[in-house]
């Protein structure tokens, strides 16, 4: 209450001032004020600032969260790689080891069987081994010369026996080693071997090589070919002396036979064709047909001994030739004419196909090529049934004549056709048509042929007939052999 009374007497005394205070109350209260509203925008400011920044924050935070979930996904998605990863590399680990265990058996297995392999292949040597030491004994002791010639045709091998043969030494025979066929002429015993081979190494077969009376060898020579070609050449070398003299001693004994036959032979004849010509007194008609059958066998005889001696001869090589130039269109038509009674008698027909224009003469021995030409008809004759056609012709083509009878007969059999040139060789079914033959006539043809410079040659066709041609060489451009 004091105060009231205090403040009566300062209200008097200081309205005023109060007024003053007031009025700076008010500026002051003002000034508060601005700072108030100045603080409430910095406030609003801040505010807003801070919800900016909380929105930024919460932009953040989704962003964030939104990468993690992302993140989240890889991770499982990842982890779930890496457990596949793993669960299957347990199991490629698991596969591997059994891959790599099978592959270690297999290994031990083939290690094995490189051991089997490597002892198979100790044994084949051994056994290759064994088999090259047989083979060389056998060369060795074999009882036929060999030479043996690599694939560059140098010798690899000679055996003893060509030392005997070529009356070489051992030293001889060595330093023949390597060289070529033409170089073995160093040692002068081989000569006549490498002029029989020729210069260089080629097929021979069966070739005669006289060394003397003492030592004829037979001479073939072959090419050795293995799995991959050519290994090399073989020659062999065949002692065939003793042979040789058997074979001139059957000649010799034959040739003497055939000679004493002729005499007492040619006598029958004589005799059987005086009393066949009444020379020696009437005969019966029962008479006349047996001693004509007498004739022709003698008849047959006489051939079979001309053809033995003609044998001989050429064995002997004194097939002398007496060389005439003639017309062999003349000598062959002369021949076709002679043979009407035997064609009469089976009923066959015989042309002679005349060449067109006449042809050049040639160079031949005329007695030995009618042996050819007549025994070429004779078996035309022999081998044709009857009622057959016979056909011989001569032409020229410049360089040979060629001479060919043709027949319709039985032909000869395909099987045969290589023999048919050979001594005694008889077709079986000309044995069986023709029970008379000597398998002679061809044989001698050949050899006459061929010593003339011709060949001879036949087409045939079982049943349907045979031609057999031989040649001549022109005179002027082949001159016979003698
Ligand atoms: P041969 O006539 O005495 O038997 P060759 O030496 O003349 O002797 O003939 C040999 C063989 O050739 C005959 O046996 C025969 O088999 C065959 N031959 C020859 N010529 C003919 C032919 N024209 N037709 C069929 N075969 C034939």
């Amino acid at each position: 209450m004091i105060q009231n009374n205090n403040d009566k007497n300062s209200d008097s005394q200081s309205a005023p001032a109060a007024r003053a205070a007031k009025e700076i109350f008010a500026a002051e209260l003002e000034g508060l004020n601005d700072k108030l509203a100045e603080r409430d925008a910095e406030l609003l400011r801040l505010q807003e600032e801070r919800d900016a920044e909380i929105r930024e924050l919460n932009e953040v935070k989704a962003q964030l969260e939104e990468a993690k979930s992302i993140l989240e996904i890889r991770v499982s998605a990842k982890t779930k790689e890496l457990r596949d990863l793993t669960a299957n590399l347990g199991k490629e680990v698991e596969e591997r080891t059994r891959e790599l265990r099978g592959k270690i058996e297999e290994s031990e297995h083939s290690r094995v069987a490189l051991m089997n392999m490597l002892e198979d292949m100790e044994d084949l040597r051994r056994r290759a081994e064994e088999e090259k030491e047989k083979t060389l004994a056998i060369i060795t002791n074999f009882a036929d010369g060999l030479l043996f010639f690599d694939s560059s045709d140098c010798l690899a091998l000679a055996n003893p026996q060509i030392e005997a043969y070529f009356g070489a030494s051992k030293e001889d025979v060595l330093s023949l080693i390597g060289k070529k066929i033409g170089g073995l002429e160093n040692v002068a015993g081989f000569k006549p071997l490498v002029e029989l081979v020729g210069g260089s190494l080629q097929k021979i077969s069966r070739k005669e090589l006289f060394l003397s009376d003492k030592l004829v060898l037979e001479v073939s020579s072959l090419e050795v070919a293995g799995r991959h070609g050519k290994i090399g050449t073989l020659v062999t070398i065949h002692d065939i002396t003793r042979e040789k003299t058997v074979e001139r001693m059957k000649t010799e004994f034959v040739s003497i036979a055939a000679h004493q036959l002729r005499t007492p032979i040619s006598a029958i004849k004589w005799t059987l064709r005086m009393i066949l010509d009444g020379d020696l007194g009437p005969i019966t008609e029962e008479q006349r047909d047996f001693l004509d059958k007498t004739y022709k066998s003698n008849e047959r005889m006489i051939n079979l001994i001309n053809d033995l001696l003609n044998v001989t001869r050429i064995e002997e090589g004194r097939h002398l030739y007496n060389l005439i130039l003639v017309n062999l269109e003349d000598i062959v038509y002369a021949l076709a004419g002679t043979y009407s009674e035997l064609l009469k008698q089976k009923n066959l027909s015989l042309e002679f196909k005349k060449p067109e224009k006449p042809l050049p003469q040639v160079k031949i021995d005329v007695e030995k090529m009618r042996l050819v030409v007549s025994n070429l008809i004779e078996n035309a004759i022999k081998y044709t049934p009857v009622g057959g056609t016979i056909s011989v012709s001569i032409v020229s083509d410049g360089a040979n004549m060629r001479v060919s009878v043709r027949d319709t007969g039985m032909g000869i059999l395909k099987d045969q056709e290589e023999r048919i040139f050979t001594k005694y060789f008889r077709g079986s079914n000309a044995i069986r048509m023709e029970t008379e033959g000597t398998g002679l006539g061809l044989f001698i043809a050949k050899n006459i042929v061929e010593t003339h410079g011709g060949s001879i040659g036949f087409v045939s066709q079982e049943g349907k007939g045979t031609t057999f041609t031989f040649t001549v060489p022109l005179a002027s451009s082949a001159a016979p052999k003698t």
